[in-house]
């Protein structure tokens, strides 16, 4: 049996529906097909459970690609005001977090439900558990792609490719949007986990399990970025939002370099306090600005954990504030795609049209969302380019 639809889109996911809506509504007729048992597998589990779904200060320096230019033009014609304005339209309820971040204050399924109900109101069709295999061009312009769907023979104008990354496998993410690629000869970039926690070795790795669950506020750097926000210690290394941002930036091998007391000038401090309260131990003075668990950790067979600030030379005070503001950590690798928020790498963006999302040497082949060699930082990034490229394309399918 052969099925003939203006616009086929692979992926239910945030991309994939947030396309079928927009390019049903101009009157296309869409099926969105997934092999997943649920669509927005990944919506739902987002932010905590409540969905990071955009940021009030979406900007190009907030994504890393090979073409730091490529993700403007559609950023910039859906905005994350355009978002919020949808979000509004429907009633869903939501609030600030921090630094621009928005989540829902009810659930994450407020936005996966109102993806499905915008896809359900224009017409989408959406066919889950329905694995894709023999993806063809078939020479016709009006039906210019061919593709075998849970069994059934599909023809389409459009093929939309929404797959995302291959992050988290048993959301049911895989790398099938990459081999697509590649089949029609779009270069694809290599991809690795990002936005993901650190392991560690050795003496960094005992004394992060020691203090697995304590939280600091940190100033990390590597490769050339940096960022001020929370790490947090766990059984298996680093992790926190700090961690999860610089991580997009780190390399295997590379150093982090890890300010933990950022708000302060240790140095001067302990030599302010020595004069003020010359008996405080040490081990006192640093627990009063981290935690006492921190502060025993740290000074764990230090020779000076038990001496008071007034024991201390000026060099001893130098050396212990370097320590502090100068922590020095080589990561073993990172959790990979087992707990990694996404993928970066991916199809290599010289092979689309930033304003439509298609592919230069395959007309009619659309990659949009996280599968697009774009990825966010942390904060609801991602989502918004999800949003914006599936508007983009959706606009030409
Ligand atoms: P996805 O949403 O991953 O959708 C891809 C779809 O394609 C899936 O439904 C999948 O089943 C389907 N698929 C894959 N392979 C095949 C195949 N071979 N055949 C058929 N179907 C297939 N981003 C934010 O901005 N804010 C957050 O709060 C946030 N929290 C996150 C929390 C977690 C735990 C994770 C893992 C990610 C989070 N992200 C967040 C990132 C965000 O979820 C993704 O960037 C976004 O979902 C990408 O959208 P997408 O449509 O490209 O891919």
């Amino acid at each position: 049996l052969l099925q003939k639809f203006d616009v086929v889109i692979i992926g239910a996911g945030a991309a994939g529906l947030m396309c079928a809506a927009k390019a049903a509504a101009r009157g296309r007729q869409v099926l969105v097909v997934d092999h997943a048992n649920k669509a927005g597998k990944k919506i739902l589990m987002s932010g905590g459970g409540r969905c990071n779904f955009t940021n009030y200060f979406v900007a190009a320096d907030k994504y890393l690609s090979h073409n730091p230019h490529f993700c403007k033009s559609a950023l910039k014609r859906y905005s994350q005001w355009d978002f919020i304005a949808l979000v509004e339209a429907n009633g869903i309820a939501y609030h600030e977090k921090k630094d621009g971040q928005l989540f829902c204050d009810n659930k994450a399924s407020d936005i996966l439900n109102m993806l499905l109900d915008e896809c359900a109101t224009a017409g989408a069709v959406i066919r889950l558990r329905t694995d894709v295999a023999d993806i063809q061009q078939t020479g016709n312009d009006d039906y210019r792609y061919q593709l075998s769907a849970g069994g059934e023979v599909l023809q389409c104008q459009s093929l939309v490719i929404a797959t995302g990354g291959p992050s988290i496998p048993t959301l049911g993410a895989t790398g099938f949007g990459y081999d697509i690629a590649r089949q029609f000869g779009l270069k694809v970039y290599p991809a690795r986990a990002g936005l993901v926690p650190f392991t560690l070795t050795d003496r960094n790795k005992a004394l992060s399990e020691a203090l697995s669950g304590t939280a600091l506020a940190v100033d990390v750097s590597c490769g050339g970025m940096s960022f001020l926000d929370d790490m947090l210690f766990t059984h298996r290394g680093l992790s926190g939002p700090a961690m999860l941002q610089i991580s997009s930036y780190w390399q295997q091998g590379d150093e982090l370099l890890i300010n933990l007391l950022p708000a302060e000038d240790c140095a001067s401090l302990l030599r302010q306090v020595a004069h003020e309260r010359p008996k405080l131990l040490l081990r006192t003075w640093l627990a009063e600005l981290t935690t006492n668990k921190f502060a025993e950790r740290w000074l764990d067979g230090h020779a000076l954990a038990a001496a008071t600030l007034a024991q201390l030379s000026g060099a001893e005070m130098d050396a212990i504030a370097e320590g502090l503001h100068q922590w020095r950590v080589k990561p073993a690798g990172t959790e990979g795609y087992r707990t990694a928020e996404v993928a970066l790498g991916g199809v290599d963006t010289d092979e689309l049209s930033s304003k439509t999302m298609e592919a230069k040497q395959a007309p009619g082949l659309f990659f949009i969302g996280e599968v697009v060699d774009v990825t966010g930082h942390l904060g609801g990034f991602n989502f918004q380019w999800a949003w914006a490229s599936a508007v983009a394309a959706a606009e030409f399918v």
